[in-house]
């Protein structure tokens, strides 16, 4: 018989915008026994996720908890169960994720209506709200930190906007949540989606969402259409249709996490217990400690890359801190570069997508993997990488630039 190897799983610096490194706190807290998904200690564990997830997100809403999935499971639950097939869709895209929102609008039915901004850039809020007011959409959905273009999306004026309108508005923070500030309350935002493999570094497996009473009210509204239970007088006045998924609908989700727990999936113990462990740390760092240390390391790696002469690329205006998307120089080899950086120096980097593949490699300042170390050890590995591709640079430039950012020269 075959035998196969234990497993032993190389220690890499993961410098990707995600996966990104899991703090050994959270890699402990999946070791231990599961519980029960009804025993009394579980569902304490998931009341205290869930008051975590409100500090995460700032917002008072009653509802933030994970669905279980990766991220996409999280946008895809709030879509389904907000959308009804015929519901017009505002889409502002800005790069591959934005189109993700797209595909996944697509398919609940709705009438969608994308603008699109080249990439490398993000919207002026005047053009969403003024593509809202003409498109008069039920829904606008955006991403907040595209990591295909490493770009920020301000958000605050164009949730406002989409409030005095009376239109829902969606955010993809999948990307941004615990490394950037995300104001779900003072942005007006009614629902947020989180991702828990970027600046919270915690394994792939889980999408923290939060949604408001807005939102909550159509969620249930198409459940009351599914049971049955709605009057003739409401039937006429509305053509509600029931949420098409059964995995993810809001509404069995939020069913089973309330205090009634009414049985819907079986929630994955292991993980709860990474995503508390994980929340507990940014908490115990502070929000705007954590931000500022995310701004910090960024610096860092900014003066070193271009103190070895690599231009950035994209609108620095917008640039998003947790995601530094470098150009790669004519006549090198990007992905010979990245390979030898993970194959003689065990570190990883990111290509990209679309028509950004082959054009820039993108660096990743996440959660855990985002300390000194790291970008230190990065910058060293990449200045020598470089001249083995016969690119040009003045030697140890980048890492003095470094550590001028961190010695406070
Ligand atoms: C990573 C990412 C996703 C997708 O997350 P999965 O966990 O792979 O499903 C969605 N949106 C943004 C902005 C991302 O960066």
């Amino acid at each position: 018989m075959k035998r196969y190897a234990d497993l032993s799983p190389s220690q890499r610096t993961i410098m990707t915008p995600g996966p990104v490194e899991v703090d050994p706190r959270v890699l402990r807290a999946m070791s231990y026994p599961i519980l029960g998904q009804f025993d009394p200690e579980f569902t304490r564990l998931m009341n205290e996720t869930m008051e975590m997830l409100r500090l995460l997100f700032r917002t008072g809403n009653r509802w933030a908890y994970p669905v279980d999935g990766t991220s996409r499971s999280g946008i895809e639950a709030v879509l389904a169960s907000l959308i009804e097939p015929g519901d017009r869709v505002l889409i502002p895209i800005y790069g591959r994720f934005g189109h993700l929102l797209h595909e996944i609008a697509d398919r609940c039915g709705a009438v969608v209506r994308v603008i699109e901004k080249e990439w490398g850039t993000v919207f002026e809020p005047e053009e969403v709200i003024g593509a809202m007011k003409s498109f008069k959409p039920h829904v606008v959905a955006m991403v907040h930190g595209e990591t295909s273009t490493g770009r920020i999306q301000p958000l605050a004026e164009i949730g406002k906007a989409c409030r005095d309108e009376g239109v829902l508005f969606v955010v993809d923070a999948v990307a941004t949540i615990g490394g950037v500030p995300v104001e779900t309350d003072n942005w007006y935002i009614d629902a947020v989606i989180g991702g828990t493999q970027k600046c919270l570094s915690v394994p792939s497996g889980m999408a923290p969402v939060t949604y408001n009473e807005r939102a909550e009210r159509k969620v249930l509204a198409r459940k009351r259409v599914e049971r049955g239970l709605r009057s003739m007088a409401e039937a006429e006045l509305s053509d509600l249709r029931p949420i098409q998924s059964n995995y993810l609908d809001l509404s069995q989700l939020q069913d089973y996490w309330s205090p009634d727990r009414l049985n819907h999936h079986t929630e994955m113990t292991s993980m709860l217990y990474a995503l508390r462990e994980g929340l507990r740390i940014v908490l115990e760092e502070g929000l705007d400690n954590r931000f500022a240390r995310h701004k910090l390391h960024e610096s860092a790696l900014i003066a070193g890359l271009e103190a070895m002469g690599m231009t950035l690329y994209g609108d620095m205006k917008c640039k998003m801190p947790v995601v530094t998307c470098v150009t790669i120089p004519g006549n090198i080899d990007g992905e010979s570069v990245r390979s030898m950086l993970l194959h003689r120096f065990g570190i990883e980097i990111a290509s990209s997508f679309g028509p950004l593949k082959g054009k820039i490699w993108r660096i990743g300042t996440m959660g855990y993997s985002c300390r000194e170390r790291n970008v230190l050890h990065l910058l060293g590995a990449f200045e020598a990488v470089l001249q083995r591709h016969r690119f040009k640079l003045s030697a140890g430039a980048a890492l003095q630039a470094a550590l001028d950012v961190y010695e406070g020269g």
